[in-house]
Order: C-alpha cells, then structure tokens, then sequence
C-alpha cells in the first residue's frame, strides 16, 4: 500500500509524542531493506511495513477512543479525526462523512483534497439519493459499496472527479443513518483490510454519534428538571412570602404545637406580647385564667387534642399583654408527617374580647326588653282591670246596698219590698255587665292602625322579648313560619299583645306543671282561601273541654294573681281586625290558641 505523504508527516509527528512505543526502524534502514531484492528482505520490508500500518492504526484508534471517551467530547472532533484517519491511513484523496437528511445526505465531515472542494463545505447538500453516486448507493443497498473503477462500473453512470470509491455505511440499529466515503482520483482499489478499518471507523462514529444524542437528551432532561426545580424553588418562595406578608398582616397570629404539646406562637408581635411559650400539657394555656372556673371546656379541648381531632372556634379568656384580661378565640388542626406520625397542632388566635363583650351587652338589654315588655302587658291589663275596678265599684255597691235592704225587708216578711229591691239588684249587676261590655266595646270600637305587618316578622320579635320569661320556665321552643313575609294589614302593636299573650298564657301554663316536656310550637302558614293563620302549641295542662269558650269570658281566670282580662282583650283585637281566635286541646297534650286574619290585599 502506498501511503499517503501527508499520513507520514502527521504519524511521524504522532508517534514522535510516544515515547513509551516500542522502537521502529528508520524510514531509510526500511528504504534499504526494501531495495535488496532478496526474499528474506522483501519479507522483512513487509513485515516492517505491516507492523508501521498496524502501529499507525493503533495510534488512529487509540486518538479516537482518547476523544470519545472524554465526558465532554465534541462530536465534530470525533467525526474529523475519524475522517483524516481514514484518509491517512487509506492512503484515500478525500473523505467525507455524510449523514441522512431527508432524501439527500449532508456533509458532516470532510477531509482531503478536491477539485470541488469548495462546493463540498460542511453542511454541504449532496445531491438526492436517486441520482446515483456511491453515498446513495450505499444508503439504498445499506452495506459497504466499493467501485474500484467508476468508469468501468456498469451502474455507475455519474461523471465524478474520482475514479475509485468506498462507501460504508454508519448503522445504527440496523438502519442507515449516514455514510462514509474514501475516494481516490486514480484507480486503486482499497483492499480488504482497508475496508474494514473504515468499517470500524464508520462503527466508531455511529457510536460517537449516539453518545452525543443520549447526552444531549440527558442534558434536556437534566436542564428541564433543573428548571422545574427553580420554578418550584421560585413558587415556594413565594408562597413563603405571601404566607409571611399574611402573618405580618393578619389581626389573627398563628400557633403551632409539638407533639409534646409545647406551644410556639409564630407571629412576633401579638396580643399576648412576643417571646411566648405555653406549655399545655395540663391543658393549661399559662395565660388562661378561666381553667378553674370552666373545667369541663378545658377537658373537651384536652380530649380533642388527645384523639388528635381538628378544633374550632375554642373561646377561653387569657391574661393578655400589658396585663389587661382578653377573650381569645382559636381554632387548630392536627399536623402529621409523611408516615402519618403526629407531629402536633397547627392554628390561629384572635382577640374577640370586644365581640364577646358586645354579645354579653346585647344578651342582658334583650332580658331588660323581655322584662320591660311583661311589665308593659301587666301594666295595660293592670290599669284596665284599675278602670273596670272603678266603673262597677258603683253599681256593685249598688248591688250590695240593695241585697242587705232585701235582706230587712224579708226579715220583716215585706215581700213587696224585696221583689223591688231585687229587681234593682238584677238592675245594677246588668248595669255592671254593660260596663264591661262597653270597655270591651271601647276597644274593639277604636279603630286599629292599619301597617303592613310581616306576621313572622312580628311573632320572631315577641319570641325574642319573651326569652327570659321562656327560659326561666325551662321551656324550649319551635317555629315552623313560612319562608316567605306572611303580610297582613294590622296595628302592629296589638298583633303583638295578643301574640305575646299566647306565648305567655302557655308558658305560664307548662311552668305550673311539674312532669312532661315543656314544648312551646309557634306556627305561621296561609290559610285558605284569603287569610292567614297563627297557631301557638303548648304542652301544658291543657283546658277542660267544657271551658274552652270560657276562657275568652271577661274576668275568667284560674290563677291565684289572674286578671282574667288578656284572653278577652285578644279576642276583641282580633274580631276588630276581621279575624277569629279560638282555642283547644293540643293533639298530645296541653293547649292549641289560633287566630286568623285576612290577607294584606283582603283586609
Ligand atoms: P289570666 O292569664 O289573667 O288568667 P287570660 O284571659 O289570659 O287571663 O286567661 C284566662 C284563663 O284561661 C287562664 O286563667 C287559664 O285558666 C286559661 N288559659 C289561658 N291560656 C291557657 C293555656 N295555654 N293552657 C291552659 N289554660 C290556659
């Protein structure tokens, strides 16, 4: 084989850098031997060269082997030292590795000289795969093509500047993904040991190639996680700073509790003042001050916190900063790590001392309310009975003046006398019955306001007034009122009265028994065809069936302080606003009052 000038100076240079090689003869020793013309020296001018070629191709590989197994080797390094090998150590004019790119093949790599060298630039497009030349006919036939002659080549009918081709094909799995190719300008078949050092190197290049791509792809891999990394860096960030900007904000400060149930507050400057640790492990925040006094809401939290459960809205009053007391309401939920192992309380605090406060002034003016509006009822039913009181006083004194002059007359057996007497008795008790009659006229003669008044509204309002009275009698009660406003035309204030008549008859009534539920059931519906219908329910002692009607009389009553007025005067409101009130027995037990009145747009 004939080597290549350039191959020489570039090995000499190569193996001049090796000092650990074995020794070679000089070129001019093997110069000698090579002209000798005797067997023994050809043989040995053979054998030096084959070992020359063997030690170049040694140098070649190991180079290449060197570059592709550097962590951070550069393909294109790799490609033209395989190339200029190849060239050099083929003794080739040029060499070219082109890759696969669509229907043509682009230059990767190129080495040597030609007379078109410039055309064949990297990058370069060679011409498409059906167009003959040996790049295509190895991608086509996807095995090693040689042309030792393209002129003598039958398939060969492109007009090329070489006369001698090698093209081995780089297979990556079994498919071709590109070619390389050594041309010589004259003819000189490669032989068979050149085509296979090709063959490795076109082997070496494919398995450079695939090295660049898995590395590539690791770096996307490691560049995109790298990224996602940062993104859920930045986002932790920020939901870091948000969280702290809330905690720094918030009117609530945060806590956190150990598994031990040591207490860290996280907010720094808080309610209590900063620098604050409470052990709970008696269930005693230090600054509680209602531990002893409330125990048992103290032992709900403990066994809360115990069965590891979520809290809320926990109220206690505390010792706060400055030594002033506060109502503090928390709320907490049980932390548990990625095993599910209890790792202690999260939450959040806040003062509600001025909402507690406000809820304890609202709560004593509703009982003042309550009270004030049972007075108010006593008081007009007080100064009624007072008036009634007055005007019969008369004609009962009347009553009595003649009853006794009767009595003296029959004593006397004056029978005449006692009959007129007696007629003027009847007289004066009609008399005092029309007294009555006439208040009761009075009233029901005044004509009432007529409001828009919402019943469900009006009978929420007296229930609320009546609460003291309801819950010092132990009574619980119940609505059932319509969803929608249930309007009537009405004196607002009288449709009270006689509600809160009812509501406090029948407490009143339940409080005088001992035994049984005290259920008072208050409900509001339409009632056909254009009115509407309050019924309030109780489960009291009930009344005797004979009474039911009696109730409603004037001066009936069964109670010890009874006026006996309220049922009459509720009954005449009523009827005075078109409606009828009646009473019975509750379907269990006790009383049932109902009333009805006519439609807003009825009356
Ligand atoms: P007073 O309450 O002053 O007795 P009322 O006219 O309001 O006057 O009541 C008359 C009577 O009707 C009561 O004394 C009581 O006997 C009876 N009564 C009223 N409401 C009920 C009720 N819900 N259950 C049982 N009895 C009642």
């Amino acid at each position: 084989m004939r080597r290549h000038p350039n191959a020489s100076r570039k090995l000499a240079k190569t193996r001049g850098r090796k000092a650990e090689r074995p020794r070679r003869c000089d070129a001019s020793k093997s110069a000698r031997l090579r002209s000798s013309g005797t067997t023994s020296e050809t043989e040995l001018a053979r054998y030096i060269r084959e070992r020359d070629e063997a030690q170049d191709e040694q140098a070649a590989t190991a180079e290449i082997l060197k570059i592709i197994s550097r962590s951070t080797f550069d393909l294109q390094t790799v490609l033209d030292t395989l190339t200029k090998w190849a060239v050099q150590l083929c003794a080739a004019d040029r060499g070219i590795i082109a890759m696969q790119d669509g229907d043509r093949h682009r230059v990767r790599a190129i080495y040597g000289h030609s007379q078109k060298a410039w055309q064949y630039g990297l990058g370069y497009l060679l011409t498409p795969l059906d167009r003959g030349g040996v790049t295509s006919r190895v991608a086509l036939e996807g095995k090693a093509v040689h042309i030792p002659d393209v002129l003598a080549d039958p398939k060969y009918t492109r007009i090329d500047n070489y006369r001698t081709a090698l093209g081995v094909p780089l297979l990556r799995e079994g498919t071709t993904i590109g070619v390389f190719t050594l041309v010589r300008n004259k003819v000189n078949p490669f032989t068979d040991k050149q085509i296979e050092l090709v063959t490795t190197f076109a082997d070496q290049a494919v398995i450079a190639i695939e090295n660049t791509r898995l590395l590539n792809e690791l770096r996307k891999a490691s560049d995109e996680l790298e990224m996602q990394v940062q993104e859920r860096t930045a986002e932790l960030r920020r939901s870091e700073a948000k969280f702290r900007d809330y905690a720094e904000t918030a009117s609530d400060w945060f806590w956190e509790l150990g598994a031990d149930y040591k207490f860290t507050l996280l907010t720094e400057e808080n309610a209590f003042g900063s620098n604050l640790a409470h052990p709970i492990g008696t269930v005693c925040w230090e600054h509680a001050l209602d531990v002893e006094t409330e125990p048992e809401k103290w032992r709900l939290l403990r066994s809360a916190l115990d069965s590891r459960k979520p809290f809320r809205d926990f109220v206690y009053y505390a010792m706060g900063a400055n030594d002033s007391p506060m109502y503090v309401k928390t709320s907490g939920k049980p932390v548990f790590d990625v095993n599910g192992e209890f790792r202690g309380y999260r939450g959040t605090g806040s003062d509600v001392t001025a909402v507690v406060r406000a809820q304890r002034v609202e709560a004593s003016l509703r009982t003042v309310q309550a009270e004030l509006a049972h007075v108010g009822r006593v008081t007009t039913l007080g100064q009624l009975a007072a008036s009634i009181a007055h005007e019969v006083t008369q004609p009962i004194g009347s009553v009595r003046n003649n009853a006794r002059a009767a009595l003296n007359f029959l004593d006397r057996q004056n029978l005449g006398e006692v009959k007129a007497m007696l007629e003027c008795v009847v007289a004066d008790a009609d008399r005092a019955g029309d007294i009555v009659h006439r208040i009761r006229d009075h009233i029901k003669k005044a004509p009432p306001r007529k409001d828009r008044v919402d019943l469900n509204e009006a009978v929420n309002e007296v229930i609320l007034l009546a609460r003291s009275a309801i819950t010092e009698n132990g009574v619980s009660v119940q609505t059932f009122l319509t969803e929608e406003p249930l309007l009537v035309q009405a004196d607002r204030v009288q449709v009270q009265q006689v509600v809160s008549n009812l509501i406090l008859n029948a407490v009143e009534a339940m409080g005088s028994v001992e035994e049984g539920p005290r259920e008072l059931l208050i409900k509001t519906e339409q009632h056909q065809p254009n009115g509407v219908l309050v019924a309030v329910r109780d489960s009291g002692p009930g009344i005797d069936p004979e009474h039911l009607e009696r109730v409603f009389d004037a001066f009936y009553t069964t109670k010890s302080n009874g006026v006996g007025m309220g049922l009459s005067i509720c009954r005449s409101i009523i009827e005075a606003h078109g409606g009828r009130l009646w009473a019975d027995a509750n379907e269990a037990r006790g009383a049932v009052f109902q009333f009805t009145l006519p439609n807003a747009e009825n009356s």
